[in-house]
């Protein structure tokens, strides 16, 4: 195999459905601007923002997503540094949480966010000392 990316283990905060499918993350999003409902898949590897969806999402547009078990709403009260959208949080299998901005095209969009260098070290930390096989 080649390179291996670092894939996250994520779960709905408050279901605690696990929402990792294979290396995407699926979640239920709905646009206000358009109206538009459907679902968007984002990449679950640290830091890549790929997202792939069937629906119309303009750069810049800002989507909330929801549990597509549960269907709680998954935004924080909590501004992306960089864009201030609201920051979208799930929690990770091996402990603590990530969070990611709303916004398509934000370079917070990935999960992991804009990574602080100190909150990037730290998941890392958590992930790689996971004694799992
Ligand atoms: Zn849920
Ligand atoms: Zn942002």
């Amino acid at each position: 195999m080649s390179k291996s990316l670092l894939i996250m283990d994520l779960s709905c905060p408050q279901c605690a459905e696990r929402l990792t499918d294979g290396c995407k993350v699926r979640l239920d999003a709905y646009i206000k601007e358009s109206g538009q409902h459907g679902v968007m898949a984002l990449s679950a590897a640290f830091g890549d923002y790929t997202v792939v969806t069937d629906m119309d999402v303009p750069e810049g547009t800002v989507v909330e997503f929801r549990c597509p078990k549960c269907e709680a709403g998954l935004a924080i009260p909590l501004e992306c540094k960089l864009c201030k959208a609201p920051m979208v949080s799930l929690n990770l299998a091996q402990g603590g949480y990530v969070e990611f901005c709303s916004r398509r095209g934000c370079k917070g969009h990935a999960l992991g966010g804009i990574g602080d260098i100190d909150q990037m070290m730290n998941l890392m930390n958590r992930m790689f000392e996971t004694p799992y096989d």
